[in-house]
């Protein structure tokens, strides 16, 4: 029987984000079957485990990334393996895997964005929030872009966490930036810069924004900021005010306090702005060889089958402004020979289970996080999402609907993977990166001094001698 001591259940999770970690989690600690037997093996393309947790969530805040103790303890599991560089599609495909694994979910994240679709967008200057992130996370695949951050006022398209990340860090000072993680190229480009004013544009109104209460609280306790809203926009129309009004909408009611204060608070007459405008969408980013201005159009909410939607009043303005930075979302992209609908940017699934174009469960493979669900939400939210789609997988596994591997021998994985990649990095291999990275913190008082390419992480990987 499958899921004994003597036949583990085998599953390949793909990504070593926060998904990737709490499926593995809940087949690893089931509390609800404590007699399952399950082994894991964790993939991810990177040396470094984590995704976003490492390369995503803002330098700033370390407390939110201990989250990955949690992760670590997981580790320590007999049953666990991780694969560190190997990426799928490149390193190994879905056949490959499924000739060895009762399952494998895919938790790969969303690794691109969404676009404006306006003209002017690939003007030098205007940047996606997701490259901009991953540059000043040190995330490798961006080490060698170029940020000019010269300019005196830039624009960050979004009303979700992410824009107000973006223009936090903007604003940060050498001196707090020195405190933290962010890669040294960051701090050199950031602290060098000379961004006094970050313009945050939502398409629609504050009642609609995507921030979560502590993010925009904490724009209003930066040092030398002084945080601007129209009281104007505060004005609510009839059905942003009914909407408010509805349970469940504790986080928008208090969004919508939160800037009222903020438009009531007399200016600081700090050095730094952050200013926040609504209803606002940019239809052109103009200059000459680089950004030097954004034309804004202003527009009115109407609504749209339950939802109220930005519709365009042809009112325009233009803003100077030296950068822009979209943050409109993250999307997903297709991994080779994985069913997906472009659209949504997820993989084609039901609750978690892969599903073909006609809407038939493949065996053995499901998706958990953000390539499943959109990216959206925090942290533990891909707790509940993991923990779902594992509760459908061990459902498959009572009626006999996983996959039927051909070579479940866990030897036989390993040895395939170390002729693929030979400096593949083993669990132990990224904490010895981790101790490279926390030593050379310590004596400056930062967490960490991220390792910014594949060559210094590889290196530093085997450095301890843990791949073999
Ligand atoms: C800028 C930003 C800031 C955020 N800040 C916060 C915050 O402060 N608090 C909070 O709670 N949440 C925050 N979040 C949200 C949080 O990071 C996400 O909810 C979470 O990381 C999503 O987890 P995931 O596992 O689905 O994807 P990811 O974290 O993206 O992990 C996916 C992993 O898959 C790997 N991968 C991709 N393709 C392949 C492949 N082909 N082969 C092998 N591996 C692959 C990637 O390298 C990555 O490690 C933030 C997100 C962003 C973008």
């Amino acid at each position: 029987m499958i899921g004994t001591a003597e036949s583990p259940l085998r599953v390949a999770i793909v990504g070593a984000g926060p998904s990737g970690f709490y499926a593995a989690a809940h087949l690893l600690k089931n509390r609800n079957h404590p007699e399952l037997v399950a082994s894991v093996d964790l993939f991810d393309k990177l040396p470094t485990p984590f995704g976003l947790v490492r390369a995503g969530v803002a330098p700033d805040h370390p407390k939110i990334k201990s989250v990955t103790r949690v992760y670590d303890k997981l580790a320590a599991h007999p049953l666990f393996r991780f694969y560190g560089g190997v990426e799928f599609g490149r390193d190994l495909s879905r056949e490959e895997l499924l000739e060895r694994y009762h399952a494998v979910i895919y938790t790969v994240g969303a690794q691109s964005d969404r676009k404006l679709w306006v003209d002017g967008e690939d003007l030098p200057g205007s940047f996606p929030a997701t490259t901009f992130v991953a540059w000043y996370n040190g995330h490798p695949d961006a080490t060698d872009l170029q940020f000019d951050l010269s300019a005196e006022r830039a624009v960050v398209v979004g009303n979700g966490n992410v824009a107000i990340d973006v223009a936090r860090m903007l604003l940060l000072t050498q001196e707090e930036l020195s405190t933290t993680d962010t890669a040294d190229h960051g701090i050199e480009g950031i602290a060098g810069g000379g961004v006094k004013e970050v313009v945050i544009c939502g398409r629609r109104g504050p009642a609609q924004s995507a921030f979560t209460n502590p993010e925009i609280l904490e724009l209003g306790e930066m040092d030398d900021v002084d945080v601007i809203v129209d009281p104007a926009d505060l004005e609510l129309d009839e059905h942003s005010a009914a909407a408010l009004d509805q349970a469940g909408e504790a986080t928008a009611r208090k969004n919508v306090d939160i800037l009222r204060e903020y438009a009531a608070r007399p200016l600081k007459g700090a050095p730094k702005r952050i200013v926040l405008r609504f209803f606002v969408s940019p239809v052109e980013i103009q200059g000459d060889g680089k950004v030097e201005r954004v034309v804004l159009e202003r527009n009115e909410l109407v609504a749209d089958g339950g939802a109220l939607r930005a519709k365009p009043t042809g009112e325009r303005e233009t803003l100077e402004a030296g950068l822009v930075f979209r943050a409109v979302g993250y999307k997903g992209v297709e991994l080779a020979g994985i069913p997906f609908e472009e659209r949504s940017g997820l993989i084609r699934n039901e609750d978690g289970r892969v599903t073909n174009d006609a809407g038939t469960h493949l065996h053995g493979e499901y998706t958990a996080g953000w390539i499943k669900r959109g990216p959206s939400g925090v942290i533990g939210t891909n707790k509940k999402c993991a923990t779902d789609t594992v509760n459908e997988l061990l459902h498959d596994l009572t009626t006999g609907h996983l996959a039927s591997p051909a070579d479940p021998d866990p030897a036989s994985l390993d040895a395939l993977v170390r002729e693929r990649v030979p400096n593949v990095v083993d669990w132990a291999g990224w904490q010895a990166i981790d101790a490279v990275e926390t030593a050379a913190g310590e004596p400056q008082g930062r967490p960490r001094v991220k390792l910014v390419t594949l060559e210094s992480l590889h290196e530093a990987a085997t450095g301890a001698g843990a791949p073999a």
